[in-house]
């Protein structure tokens, strides 16, 4: 096993980590449905870590293997959704104790922090994403758990120094989970930067085939925090089906060409449409005009993501023209996937929205890019 330790990331995950099935060779995993797991003559489970489905399932073990090699940490766990996944991080805390957030975040996630601190006595901080020093003075000293980030943080793509957070959590004894699923472990590794926990939303880039709706957790160490967020999936059941658990370790095998690909078409997609007459802005942190692009030029590695923002001049009504006008683009939520998705983020999260009403965010798949050059270009004229 040891040499294979040697090859790179990218050989291993196209791999499936050298899946081979020894009593079949076949080279694909198989599917295991059982619910239940037998004991032997003497009472002793035949597979000691299996015993009922809600705690675990074979079926996980070749994605949360694959996840933990991607994110370099020492254990994975697969959950039913991104939400899922988050929400068991913040379960495993205790009445009392402090979390920050950034104040731009998925906003299902935002919403969700807000009611449930206030119901399960967690005390919570929002913090300005691009503003280390406001993180700083929101943290508190033996009392903050969880500094929680997202990078780049959707939609306007503001990057946060996860370095900077870790030095910042560090001083204060608090843990850094980083919502990862923009950036894929394919452009930013958190763990390498002294994150503790990374959370993705695998429904995204991780599966990149908008089929399955899964979440996972990757942790730097099995410590008694981990050992509760286990807890929390075993004893809740928030786990993923067999079938999508599979139809996730195929999507990932490739991960690495999907995101370089839109990345690439994103890059330039950000330069053709950057200064357009008909836009107030093109976000992305690519663009050297981006407040945040030299933190992610440092952070980011091989490219800056496949999510890009659009601020059409005249507002609200003229962005959602534009979108209207799109024929090649999905008029479409969600992101990640192989197909190029357009969306008017503010008709989704409504009047509370910080979102500014003239903006489309896009999720750049993996077409021909003139093609999508070409869509915006004639939905703009
Ligand atoms: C989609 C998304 C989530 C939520 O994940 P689900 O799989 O939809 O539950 C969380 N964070 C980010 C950045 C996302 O894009």
């Amino acid at each position: 096993m040891e040499h294979k330790k040697k090859q790179q990331v990218e050989t291993s995950i196209a791999q499936g980590m050298h899946f081979i099935d020894r009593m079949t060779g076949a080279v694909i995993p198989p599917l295991q449905p059982s619910t239940t797991f037998a004991r032997d003559e003497d009472y002793q489970l035949l597979a000691p870590q299996h015993s009922y489905g809600r705690d675990d399932n074979p079926s996980f073990g070749p994605a949360e293997r694959m996840l933990a090699r991607l994110e370099d940490g020492e254990d994975a766990l697969l959950f039913s959704s991104g939400m899922a996944a988050a929400m068991a991080v913040i379960q495993a805390l205790k009445p009392g104790d402090h979390v920050v957030a950034p104040a731009v975040m998925y906003w299902g996630l935002r919403n969700w922090l807000g009611h449930f601190c206030d119901n399960w006595g967690l005390e919570l901080d929002l913090f300005a994403p691009s503003d280390m020093d406001d993180l700083a003075r929101k943290v508190k000293k033996g009392r903050t758990r969880i500094v929680w980030i997202e990078t780049p943080c959707n939609p306007t793509w503001d990057v946060i120094d996860i370095a900077q957070a870790v030095n910042i959590a560090r001083d204060a004894g608090a843990r850094v989970v980083v919502d990862s699923t923009v950036a894929t472990p394919v452009l930013t590794r958190p763990l390498a930067l002294g994150a503790d926990i990374v959370m993705h939303s695998a429904t995204k880039y991780l599966n990149g085939h908008g089929d399955v709706v899964a979440g996972a957790l990757v942790t730097a160490r099995q410590d008694e925090f981990w050992e509760r967020i286990c807890a929390v999936r075993a004893e809740g059941g928030a786990i993923l089906g067999t079938f999508e658990a599979w139809l996730l370790q195929r999507g990932m095998r490739t991960l690495f060409l999907r995101v370089r690909r839109a990345s690439e078409s994103a890059m330039r997609i950000a330069h053709h449409f950057e200064g357009h007459k008909k836009l107030e802005a093109v976000l992305y942190p690519g663009l050297e005009s981006h407040p945040g692009h030299a933190i992610a030029a440092g952070q980011m590695q091989g490219g800056f993501g496949g999510m890009l923002s659009l601020r059409i001049k005249g507002g609200e009504k003229a962005a959602l023209n534009v979108a209207c006008k799109c024929s090649v683009f999905v008029r479409a939520t969600s992101l990640g996937g192989v197909e190029s998705l357009i969306e008017h983020r503010y008709s989704i999260e409504g009047a509370n929205s910080p979102i500014p009403k003239d903006l489309l965010r896009l999720s750049i798949g993996i077409e021909d890019v003139t093609d999508l050059i070409e869509d915006l270009q004639q939905a703009l004229t």
